[in-house]
């Protein structure tokens, strides 16, 4: 619980509560929505809450710059719509967007399903407005897409997390709004022809905007209530969306479904219509709910490697399963190779099995070439295990990064790096 929160009306109340939180040193932990997974907007240290939310104002849209100026508390679902009615489009697509904030997303640098063609939200962040640990308040980066000048501070904002500063304004870039949308479903019989699937939609010159991923484990939960039907066999399930002009797309619709054909799946569906296309998702929207039935304890975490070795990822799932008792199915988004990996478990004296799990889990994924959170972050959830993926002089280097934006160190302290806090269910 914090001591205090601060619901602030502009930049102006967030560098007076940063000012006097630093003077006293007082811990300030940043709120957007509060939809982030690993504990970032919790006040681990107590101090004030700094919540956004009531910034909500969206200043900006401007069709000929492909540029929209907006506060932190903006919902990502209410970015979207009014990019949309301007006939542009805003790429990161978390599946929070009904909730979650461009601040919140800022700070965790989200992505979503889209990310494979484009990107996250680092990908997309021009300018900032912010307000250091120290209460000074600036303007960083551009609105322009091209810029070169001094340190790219913008993008080392991206991802820290409400650690280095308090973001009060965003100038972001905007694309324009593809035609159509054409959803490929494939049913594999083998994880390992994850990889080839991937490699067959490049090969056919193809770039999918979202390559998702349910593997065999979260099929079998899923099968019963499946709109779809999944043959026993079927070990992985993929969902490929492609965007564009709308006669682009229906041939790369068919291109990438005969790619994938020649690769003998159990079944290979292509959705024209938005009603086929909703089905198709349905399956991994109530995957989700399926999970959570599945098991009295659910946690989840979101590794990510090398696309190439997603396979080998997965066999080392079932591994750790087997050995700590823990049910593992895992699901996302292969074409970042970046899987959501859940843990499921029902008597509360599994905890410790569960942790066991979750640090062989992230020890697999750092070994294999990839890294702890493809999207989440660190928070408080992770720090313990931040030195599996950063060195002691990286570490060093960016502690030194955060003392020269955070003198007092009173900006979310306890997370990313403090390794102090266990890990927790969610
Ligand atoms: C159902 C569900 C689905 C999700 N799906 C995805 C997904 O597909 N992809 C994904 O990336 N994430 C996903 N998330 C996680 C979460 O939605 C994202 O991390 C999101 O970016 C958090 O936004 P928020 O506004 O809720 O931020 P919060 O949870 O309030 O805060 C998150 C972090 O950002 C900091 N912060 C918030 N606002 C600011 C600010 N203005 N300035 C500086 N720091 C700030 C906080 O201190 C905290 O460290 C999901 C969460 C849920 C519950």
């Amino acid at each position: 619980m914090p001591d205090a929160v601060v619901r602030a009306r502009d930049a102006a109340d967030v560098a007076l509560t940063m000012r006097a939180a630093s003077e006293r040193g007082v811990p300030v932990t940043p709120r957007g929505a509060g939809t982030g997974k690993v504990g970032g907007a919790v006040p681990a240290r107590g101090g004030i809450v700094l919540s956004l939310d009531r910034m909500r104002a969206i200043h900006e849209i401007d069709r000929l710059d492909g540029v929209a100026v907006v506060d932190p508390g903006v919902i990502t679902g209410e970015l979207h719509a009014a990019a949309e009615r301007e006939r542009l489009f805003f790429g990161p697509d978390p599946n929070s967007w009904e909730q979650c904030t461009i601040g919140g997303n800022v700070a965790t640098n989200a992505s979503g399903p889209r990310s494979f063609k484009y990107g996250a939200t680092r990908d997309w962040v021009l300018g900032l407005d912010i307000v250091t640990g120290d209460g000074t308040a600036m303007s960083i980066g551009r609105r322009t897409s091209k810029g070169v000048v001094g340190y790219d501070l913008p993008s080392l904002i991206v991802g820290s997390e409400g650690t280095l500063a308090i973001v009060t304004r965003a100038t972001l870039r905007l694309a324009a709004l593809p035609e159509r949308v054409i959803a490929v479903l494939a049913l594999l019989p083998d994880e390992s022809a994850i990889a080839p699937a991937i490699a067959a939609a490049i090969d056919a010159r193809v770039t999918p905007r979202s390559i998702e991923l349910l593997d065999g484990a979260t099929l079998d939960v899923v099968r019963g209530a499946s709109t779809i039907p999944i043959p026993d066999a079927a070990r992985a399930l993929l969902v490929l969306e492609l965007d564009g002009r709308a006669d682009a797309v229906e041939r790369d619709a068919i291109a990438l479904g005969e790619a994938i054909a020649a690769l003998s799946p159990f079944d290979v569906l292509i959705a024209q219509s938005a009603s086929e296309r909703e089905r198709f998702w349905s399956v991994r929207r109530d995957m989700s709910r399926a999970l959570r039935r599945s098991a009295r304890f659910k946690a989840s975490e979101d590794v990510v490697v090398p696309r190439s070795r997603i396979a080998e990822l997965l066999a080392r799932c079932r591994a750790i399963s087997g050995e700590h008792g823990i049910r593992m199915p895992a699901y996302g988004h292969a074409g970042d190779g970046n899987l959501h990996v859940n843990l499921l478990w029902d008597r509360e004296d599994q905890r410790a099995a569960v942790d066991l799990a979750i640090r062989a889990l992230f020890e697999a994924a750092t070994s294999l070439g990839g890294t702890l959170s493809g999207e989440h972050g660190i928070g408080l959830a992770k720090a313990p295990y931040l030195a599996l993926a950063l060195a002691a002089e990286t570490r060093a280097l960016q502690l030194r990064i955060k003392d020269a934006f955070d003198p007092r160190r009173v900006l979310n302290p306890g997370k990313i790096f403090a390794g102090d806090a266990g890990h927790r269910a969610c």
